[in-house]
């Protein structure tokens, strides 16, 4: 969306000239497009972000966190499952970044973007659930056990059960 493009680039000159200061930012964006196997970013909902720009020798320390409103599927129900995450930020951005660890410096400029989508994605949840408790569907008919429980035979969970205690003997 055009409106946020570049809404997570920031100056900062006055951080480079002056050794060890400091500044707080919070900052709107939309990062969208972010997904893992059991949940996404929401559509149209912007990230918040709040973080403090730290200037080291020739770089700049940026830390705080990233938080955002995502959608995902029970992973026992398929039921939709809302939250909002928080990831933390931890960033050094310097003139000649070292591969993989540190980001770029853009003349006078850092641009949060890259780094924020990273932490956010990292912050999905692969696997939510609705609720702790969830019941699940029967494996059987497929009815959602959080609705109403159905006439099944439980075999297939007694086989799981037995399953796990198997595994608790071999150690
Ligand atoms: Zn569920
Ligand atoms: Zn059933």
């Amino acid at each position: 969306m055009g409106a946020s493009r570049g809404a997570l680039r920031l100056g900062v000159a006055d951080l480079l000239r002056h050794p060890g200061r400091r500044r707080d930012e919070t900052l709107e964006a939309l990062l969208e497009d972010l997904r893992v196997l059991g949940s996404e970013v929401a559509r149209r909902q912007p990230a918040h972000l709040e973080v403090r720009l730290e200037s080291v020798n020739e770089a700049v320390v940026v830390r705080g966190t990233a938080s955002v409103p995502w959608v995902g599927e029970c992973r026992r129900c398929l039921g939709p499952v809302t939250g909002t995450l928080s990831a933390p930020i931890l960033e050094i951005y310097e003139t000649h970044p070292t591969e993989g660890e540190t980001q770029p410096l853009q003349g006078e400029l850092i641009d949060l973007e890259p780094v924020a989508r990273e932490a956010v994605l990292l912050g999905l949840p692969l696997a939510p659930l609705c609720r702790d408790d969830c019941a699940g569907l029967c494996p059987r008919c497929g009815a959602d056990r959080n609705q109403s429980p159905c006439d099944c035979s439980t075999d297939v969970v007694d086989a799981r059960w037995s399953a796990l205690d198997d595994l608790r003997l071999d150690d």
